[in-house]
């Protein structure tokens, strides 16, 4: 007999949602597995902690499903549960007239998805919620909000546990061997068998479930997002949170202003290739991991195209160039200055490539024998936690049956 019926590897948002939610649905025994020794240490606790409410995100694509009604599950655990929210609304400001235009396609976006918005016309009607941003006209969505998104993992692992699953922090996946209807999870720390493995591994995931054969056609490319945060005295500067009119082919929004739930004023994050998927300095490399990146054909069709290759630039030289980081920020609030910018801390987006260089943009999963491997938990992956990680568990049982 395996130890457990399901082990997931990962101990984000995705694999304690997974663990969460088969844990409320049935009496299977289940563990999660985890290489760090503390959960949410990657991507569900280096991010901008913001729910996204799925106002720009294409109509019936799974992204604006799960971030719709992610927006408000996640709301409503939070106050359940106490962690810090603060439903502060966000502005995407436009400082043109494509901008504008681009504002009003996406609030057709938004109506379609059932996410409330307002445009607001001139600069008076955006002094109103930010004295201090720029721009010409605004979308303003009410519904978008800040959480504590470590708390967050935290306490949805705490609700796991006492359902019964158990939790092996400080094991890291080596390998995973299959014998007839059990897999082997080899770790660090010892072999845990069990009779089916979901891969929920964040920028490992790929390595793992190309381990299993699964996925073969894509592979994690790590864009590293570095943020500024406002020095105290100036964070009155900004109330809320202040984005730019994001550019539909771009997979990310762009440098843009958050208000966090513990009263500091974040600025990012940018998007540079990180050279190492956990490499969260601008002065860190994994050698091997690099050759990988560059020895990948999708990497090298992504950047055959001149606009990926000059946003590229652009990305690094906000990397390594604090004033281009401050005039991209000053874009949105003219009177920022470089002295009111402290530089933060950085998070890697697990970011899939297919070979022929497509971006993937919807959330993407692929099964294996007895196996669920979850590729792309892509941006807003926090915001959609709730309903994706359901989504997951309902068709591991499926599966199981
Ligand atoms: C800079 C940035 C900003 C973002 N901002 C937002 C935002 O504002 N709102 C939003 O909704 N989303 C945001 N996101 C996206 C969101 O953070 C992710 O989509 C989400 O956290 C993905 O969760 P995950 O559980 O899949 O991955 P992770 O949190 O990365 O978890 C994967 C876990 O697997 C573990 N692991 C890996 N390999 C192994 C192994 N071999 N053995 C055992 N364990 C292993 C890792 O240690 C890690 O803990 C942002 C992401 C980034 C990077």
């Amino acid at each position: 007999m395996p130890d457990y019926d399901v082990a997931i590897v990962g101990g984000g948002c995705v694999g304690c949602s997974v663990a969460y939610h088969l844990a409320t649905e049935t009496s299977l025994d289940i563990c999660v597995v985890e290489k760090e020794h503390h959960l949410a240490q990657h991507q569900s606790g280096r991010n901008s902690g913001v729910l996204h409410p799925g106002f720009n995100y294409p109509p019936g694509s799974l992204k604006a499903k799960f971030a719709t009604e992610g927006t408000k599950r996640m709301k409503s655990y939070c106050r359940q549960n106490n962690i810090p929210m603060e439903e502060l609304g966000v502005l995407v400001v436009a400082t043109d007239q494509q901008e504008r235009r681009r504002l009003s396609e996406i609030q057709d976006q938004a109506t379609e998805n059932g996410v409330e918005t307002e445009i607001l016309e001139d600069r008076a009607a955006i002094r109103e919620h930010e004295p201090h941003a720029a721009g010409q006209a605004a979308l303003y969505c009410p519904e978008a909000a800040s959480v504590d998104s470590q708390k967050y993992v935290y306490s949805l692992a705490g609700d796991t546990e006492d359902l019964g699953v158990d939790f092996f922090t400080g094991y890291e996946v080596e390998r995973v061997l299959r014998s007839g209807d059990t897999h082997h999870v080899e770790t660090s720390n010892g072999t845990i068998t069990a009779s089916y493995l979901l891969n929920a591994a964040g920028l490992y995931a790929d390595k793992l479930a190309h381990q299993m054969g699964v996925g073969e056609q894509y592979q994690i490319v790590p864009f590293r997002g570095e943020y500024y945060e406002l020095v105290p005295k100036k964070r009155d500067l900004v109330n809320s949170m202040i984005y730019p009119t994001p550019d539909p082919e771009l997979p990310y929004l762009g440098v843009h202003y958050t208000r966090r739930t513990d009263d500091k004023v974040i600025i990012g994050p940018n998007a540079v290739l990180a050279f190492g998927r956990e490499a969260y300095e601008n002065t860190q490399f994994d050698v091997a991991e690099l050759a990988e990146t560059f020895g990948y054909e999708g990497f090298w069709r992504l950047f055959s195209s001149s606009k990926m290759v000059r946003v590229a630039l652009t990305e690094l030289n906000k990397s390594y160039r604090k004033e281009a980081f401050v005039d991209a920020a000053k874009s949105l609030v003219p009177s920022v200055e470089p002295d009111d910018f402290e530089k933060s801390y950085a998070g890697i987006r697990a970011q899939i490539l297919r070979d022929d260089g497509t971006l993937v943009k919807d959330p993407l999963f692929e099964h294996g024998p007895r196996s669920t491997h979850v590729l792309n938990a892509v941006s807003p992956g926090l915001t959609s936690s709730l309903p994706f990680g359901e989504h997951l568990s309902e068709a591991i049982l499926e599966r199981m049956e």
